[in-house]
């Protein structure tokens, strides 16, 4: 099993995020996590990668007890959070460079990851004169620098035009044909096409 989430609960202070949620999935696919705004999605999948911690229940990333190891759960953990926070004054090459000096990934890593989100025309500008689409790649391009066994995507079709979102959804297909893709989104079709 790749994820296996049991009886999770989450409260900030009174407000409840999560009522003992449980969920597997096995190596290999694509996911669809889906529900409206405000359902828990962002909580879990931050749960899921070791940032915040429950208040009840056990996560397990590929058999590693995510609660108990996180750092070793980050290694092999691709993570996209929502709204894909990105240094927008360094370019496209230099951002993935330093988030490659962070991971302690070979600088080797990062033309390839270019080369596989299709930011190749783009890696010279600066990420603020990107497009969202391409910004999106660079986030899946950060999130996969590490060659992570699973790929946590916080809304990565969101906001995207329809050709935007035609591409990104052809990448995170790709990506999952190795990886356990994780993703999620309030949009129902965003499923239908991609998992
Ligand atoms: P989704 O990603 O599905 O939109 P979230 O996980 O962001 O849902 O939010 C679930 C619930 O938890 C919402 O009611 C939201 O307002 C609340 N929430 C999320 N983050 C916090 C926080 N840091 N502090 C307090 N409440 C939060
Ligand atoms: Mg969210």
């Amino acid at each position: 099993m790749s994820i296996k989430v049991s009886s999770v609960s989450k409260f900030y202070k009174s407000q409840k995020a999560l009522d003992s949620v449980s969920f597997s999935a096995d190596k290999g696919q694509v996911i669809g996590f889906l529900g409206p705004n405000g359902a828990g999605k962002s909580t879990m999948m931050k749960i899921l990668t070791g940032f915040i911690k429950p208040n009840a229940g056990e996560v397990f990333v590929d058999e590693i007890d995510v609660l108990q190891n996180p750092l070793e759960a980050q290694k092999i953990i691709g993570y996209l959070p929502e709204h894909n926070p990105l240094y927008e004054e360094m370019f496209v090459r230099e951002y993935l460079q330093f988030q490659a000096s962070i991971f302690k990934v070979d600088k080797s890593q990062v033309d390839d990851c270019i080369v596989q989100v299709g930011l190749t025309s783009e890696a010279h500008k600066k990420i603020h004169q990107l497009s969202k689409g391409y910004q999106q790649r660079v986030g899946i391009a950060a999130a996969i620098l590490h060659n992570p066994k699973v790929l946590i995507l916080d809304e990565p079709t969101t906001g995207l035009d329809p050709n935007q979102l035609e591409e990104i959804r052809a990448i995170i297909k790709e990506l999952g044909k190795d990886k356990t893709v994780l993703f999620s989104t309030h949009i129902m079709q965003e499923v239908e096409a991609v998992c």
